[in-house]
């Protein structure tokens, strides 16, 4: 395999030591050499070398995802079933209870806005058996906040820089192009043309503390490059500034506001009761959501679990059982942890054996799940009860390490064992009954030290990659 050339070349000292003083130092330099740049920004987190990746496995989660994109948008409109997957769930979890709280609130209503727009990513891990094989599995499915994918559209020239300048051309033509920002980007104007409003805005509702401004310029030069008006506002903004008027039309400062896409509020950190209030306020509107909030329950781990279930993916893909084959052969092992006897037997099976299973609440953005013991001592706390239903169980991936350097602020350039997960992103439109754009968007690498065992790029932890086909 070519990629043992770069892991010889990383594993002497003598070539080492080259490497630090040359592509390190050249791939930095630039970044660095403003001081007071350096102050206020950091480079996003990222590996020295691209990680190896077979071609089908990434070609196949590729396939997958206008389907995952389909999946995703029929759920959220189907109210019976997520009243029946959440039952459990929203009387344990109360993050979760306070979305579905706005879903049913807006339901009453009646929905006014038909059109509805979906950033996705599907991630996956590939997971290793014993003889040696690998499949894919897929580890979750974002609906809410996809982030990302500017970034990882950039980093195969770094790489491809980085394998030349080690004298690794040939390696160098084996890196994967993405390119999903004009995608991502072509799916929001489109939402925004829809709705028909020339001076109306789309909203981009951002963090406080925004560590990932940067990548996100990308996706808001494609926006200016299509004459198309936008703002940022942080929660606080919306909720001291917006309103409806007598139409339901969304207002803040005086503008309109065609699409509100969501960068933040998928964590109950994220909010307060205003923004609770705040948020409630633009689901109930006339702008187009980006998602709207059945989009987000239906990327909840409940319904990723609900739909591993037998027959489940065959009711919203009734006449496919090709696609219905093709998605199942991605799950792995989900099973519910609500009350009964299937969940008693879930949790039994955790005990006894901790380190075949991970353990995860509704939470996203990482570093929120348990392994191990860890395991053990949850349930041991919650078994009995209710709060059980808050998680789900799922069988734990064993992805191929490789070795490789991450570079990230403050931490010192090391050679460690590391493993990847692939992401397929994914953008759609609907308007009404029709998908008007349906479509896989590119994909995202990101890689971990083995050291641990959850995962994120905004929890610290991993750092953005590219593929290199093998
Ligand atoms: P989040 O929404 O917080 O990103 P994920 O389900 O993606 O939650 O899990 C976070 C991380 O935990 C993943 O990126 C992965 O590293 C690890 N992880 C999650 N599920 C599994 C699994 N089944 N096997 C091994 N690792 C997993
Ligand atoms: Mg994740």
């Amino acid at each position: 395999m070519h990629m043992g050339v770069t892991k010889s070349y990383l594993s002497e000292n003598r070539h080492y030591r080259l490497f630090t003083c040359h592509s390190a130092e050249l791939v930095l330099q630039h970044l660095l050499r403003h001081s007071w740049l350096h102050r206020v920004v950091t480079h996003a987190p990222f590996t020295l070398f691209p990680s190896s990746v077979p071609k089908a496995a990434l070609l196949q989660a590729l396939a997958l995802q206008t389907h995952f994109n389909t999946l995703v948008d029929k759920i959220s409109q189907d109210a019976e079933f997520l009243e029946e997957a959440l039952a459990g769930t929203i009387q344990a979890d109360d993050f979760t209870a306070k979305l579905f709280g706005i879903y049913k609130q807006v339901q009453r209503e009646g929905q006014r806005q038909s059109i509805v727009v979906g950033l996705s990513r599907a991630d996956y891990m590939l997971d290793q058996s014993e003889d040696g094989t690998s499949s894919l599995k897929q580890i979750e499915i974002n609906t809410f906040a996809v982030a990302g994918f500017c970034v990882s559209d950039c980093l195969p020239v770094v790489h491809r820089h980085v394998l030349k300048s080690v004298g690794l051309l040939e390696e160098s033509k084996r890196l994967h192009n993405t390119n999903s920002t004009p995608q991502m980007s072509a799916a929001l104007a489109k939402a925004w043309e829809l709705y028909g409003q020339r001076m109306a805005v789309i909203m981009f509702v951002v963090e406080d503390l925004q560590i990932s401004k940067l990548g996100r310029r990308q996706l808001e030069k494609e926006l200016w490059n299509r004459n198309i008006p936008f703002i940022c506002r942080r929660f606080e903004e919306v909720s001291r500034g917006a309103s409806l008027d007598g139409d339901k039309k969304l207002f803040i400062d005086g503008l309109e506001v065609a699409v509100v896409y969501y960068r933040y509020g998928y964590m109950p950190e994220h909010y307060t009761e205003q923004t609770w209030d705040a948020r409630l306020l633009m689901e109930r509107s006339l702008a187009v959501k980006c998602p709207d909030i059945g989009t987000q329950l239906a990327g909840t781990k409940k319904v990723q679990q609900v739909l591993a279930r037998p027959g489940v993916l065959e009711k919203f893909f009734p006449d496919q059982p090709q696609v219905v084959e093709q998605i199942r052969a991605t799950f792995a092992g989900l099973y519910t942890l609500d009350m009964g006897q299937e969940g008693d037997q879930a949790v039994a099976m955790a005990l006894a054996n901790p380190d075949k299973f991970v353990l995860k609440p509704q939470r996203e953005g990482g570093g929120n799940n348990y392994f191990g013991q860890d395991i053990v001592r949850v349930l041991q706390e919650v078994q009995s009860d209710k709060r059980r239903a808050a998680y789900i169980l799922m069988d734990r991936i064993r992805p191929r390490t490789e070795q490789n350097i991450q570079l990230r602020k403050g931490l010192p350039l090391n050679l460690t064992s590391v493993c990847y997960e692939i992401g397929a992103y994914g953008a759609y439109v609907r308007h009404g009954r029709h998908m008007i754009i349906n479509e896989v968007a590119g994909n995202l690498l990101k890689t971990k030290s083995i050291e641990h065992n959850d995962a994120g790029i905004v929890s610290g932890v991993s750092a953005f990659d590219s593929p290199l086909f093998i």
